[in-house]
């Protein structure tokens, strides 16, 4: 559908993943008219987009999902402990349906522009099919990880067989049955995806450029006792995981690993590896903080890994030991380190001659043709900055989101970025998103933001914006905080490490999701501190 030139709404919410589904329930209940704009023909952002095999979260399913109503966490069962994606997505229908959402959503349209007009005070909103929508609020639920990212190798027409990348899965599935599959890439994907193409492909060549820890999941089916544990105490355990470090419940001990003997450290962590998942990270309070301690960690699961994989020298080029554990988003996988224990699988270690070009028939590494019938790009994403950037961002003085975060991202609180009055961002670096379960912080995020324009309206205000000094000390803030923790000491994405020419920053905010919300919430009921109010100016009251 077609939007003419004079479409104007309160809001135009960009992106139907779980942020956008939000924001829009939530403007709709204070009476706004609101419009989203989504690339994807459905809702469901990631889970949409990432459909590859294997493709599920890692955070429990009783915590991933939203809990802003009871009816809608009461009324759905999960499967598995941890739901895989044609569930996630069948969930994220089901919200929209039951929400009725789908009614201001607009598909299979991308946003391209938006730009603020001073005068106004409005944003006028552009998108590839030609709509223009006039809107007081910009709200970006445009995702942390939405824009998939391949490695620009000389030749990537040249290839006669399939490529995919996991970020961009076909709908209809792919069968690798019978064919010679490369995978690029030992990231959080690449890690679920292995095992499954594994056991179907004739053979499968992985390609590590950097190794990573990961954790068996433990998954398995949802018991109704469990289900109903959670169901009966949701309002307790949501409450908590709010106002906890990363969103999830992980029954974290707060002692040092230095704190307790050998053998004791050893018990906590072998119990922790056999309940799985990343609460192993929750062991000890500063994994994060004390490179002595997250030895301790990093080598318990070195061991692991060569107890499990029977090569030696394959274990040991799957072993990580370049960075400490955590550091890169920590992986959870089924069966991931046995699947090189079958003799289709074999791994190249990448990370000294590097892929040099794609071939007509497959890949080339130094001297060395890989011929493959199909390859799998498991390469990750341009994370937290590269979808925002990607769009004609305008604000004041037609200044571009994209020169003003030349240098890194510039945000107060992760929220808004000076410059760009009346423009939200959802989970926007500097903000805790990804070192969280993001629905937790989605649903902080929307909450927030919905509050905010309730405040603006009860008071005929007009525009909210973020001032720059504000902007500069949060910023300081993001940067000291995260320079406390081992985190910048990993190439990770985290620090935009995985893009060339990217600038190394830290982008999310890593002091605790419980503590970033005490500060947001005492900033609102604090007037805004550090943003600016504004009244109509005396043209937008002319205007009208
Ligand atoms: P998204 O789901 O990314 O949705 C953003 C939407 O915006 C997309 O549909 C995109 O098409 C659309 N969009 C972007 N730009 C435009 C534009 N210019 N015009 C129109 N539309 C646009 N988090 C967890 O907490 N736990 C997990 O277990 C977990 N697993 C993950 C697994 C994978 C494979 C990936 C990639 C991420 C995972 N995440 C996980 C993070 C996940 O992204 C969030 O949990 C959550 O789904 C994000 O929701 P969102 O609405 O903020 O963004
Ligand atoms: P990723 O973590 O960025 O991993 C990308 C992988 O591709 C890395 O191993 C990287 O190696 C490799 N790579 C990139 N360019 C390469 C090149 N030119 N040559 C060789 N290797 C190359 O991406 P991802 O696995 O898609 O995960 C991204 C994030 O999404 C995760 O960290 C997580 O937050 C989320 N996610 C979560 C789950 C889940 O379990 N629920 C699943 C998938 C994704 P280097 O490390 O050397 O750069």
């Amino acid at each position: 559908m077609t939007e003419t030139a004079t479409a104007t709404v309160d809001a135009v919410i960009v992106g139907a993943g779980f942020g956008g589904m939000y924001m829009l329930h939530q403007l709709r209940e204070q009476g706004l008219t609101c419009r989203v704009f989504e690339a994807g023909t459905g809702v469901g952002g990631t889970w949409y987009w990432n459909r590859y095999p294997g493709a599920r979260c890692d955070v429990e399913s009783m915590q991933y999902s939203y809990s802003f109503a009871d009816d809608l966490q009461q009324e759905w069962s999960w499967s598995e402990l941890f739901a895989g994606q044609p569930e996630i997505l069948q969930y994220a229908n089901h919200v929209a349906d039951r929400l009725d959402l789908r009614r201001d959503m607009r598909f299979e349209t991308r946003v391209t522009g938006a730009k603020f007009d001073e005068t106004s005070r409005r944003w006028t909103v552009m998108t590839d099919r030609g709509d223009i929508v006039s809107a007081r609020f910009c709200i970006m639920a445009t995702g942390c990880l939405s824009t998939a990212r391949k490695p620009d190798f000389p030749g990537m027409d040249l290839f006669k067989g399939q490529t995919y990348h996991t970020g961009h899965w076909p709908h209809e599935g792919v069968d690798f049955t019978g064919l010679r599959v490369g995978v690029i890439g030992t990231g959080s994907s690449a890690i679920q995806a292995i095992p499954v193409i594994a056991r179907q492909a004739k053979h499968l060549t992985v390609f590590q450029r950097t190794p990573n820890f990961s954790i068996p999941s433990r998954n398995g089916p949802m018991t109704p006792d469990y289900e109903n544990q959670w169901k009966t105490t949701y309002p307790e355990q949501r409450e908590k995981a709010r106002h906890s470090r990363n969103g999830v419940l992980t029954n974290p001990n707060d002692f040092s690993a230095l704190s307790v003997s050998d053998q004791e450290r050893t018990a906590i962590l072998e119990q922790r590896w056999s309940e799985g998942g990343t609460r192993f990270m929750a062991a000890f309070n500063d994994l994060a903080l004390n490179k002595q301690s997250n030895d301790f960690a990093a080598e318990f699961v070195r061991d692991k890994i060569r107890a499990m994989v029977k090569d030696p020298a394959t274990a040991e080029l799957l072993a990580p030991k370049g960075h400490p554990i955590g550091t890169k988003r920590i992986c959870v996988d089924t069966d991931y380190f046995l699947t090189y224990n079958r003799d289709n699988v074999t791994l190249v270690d990448v990370s000294q001659t590097p892929i040099e070009a794609l071939t007509e028939t497959g890949l080339r590494i130094g001297e060395t043709e890989h011929e493959f019938d199909a390859i799998v790009f498991a390469t990750g994403f341009d994370a937290m900055t590269g979808t925002l950037t990607r769009i004609d961002i305008r604000g004041r003085d037609g200044e571009a989101l994209k020169d003003k975060w030349e240098a890194g991202p510039r945000t107060y609180l992760g929220l808004m970025t000076a410059g760009f009055p009346n423009m939200f961002m959802i989970t926007g670096p500097g903000s805790p998103s990804v070192l969280s379960n993001m629905i937790v912080s989605i649903e902080q995020h929307v909450d927030w933001v919905a509050g905010c324009i309730a405040h603006l309206d009860a008071r005929q205000l007009d525009c909210i914006e973020a001032d720059r000094d504000a902007e500069n000390k949060w910023v300081d803030h993001v940067n000291e905080v995260a320079f406390k923790t081992l985190y910048p000491s990993a190439n990770s994405w985290y620090m935009g490490a995985n893009i060339p020419g990217k600038p190394r920053v830290f982008l999310p905010y890593i002091g605790g999701v419980g503590h970033y919300r005490q500060t947001c919430d005492r900033i609102a009921a604090e007037g805004y501190e550090g943003f600016q109010l504004l009244p109509p100016s005396r043209e937008a009251v002319a205007a009208e």
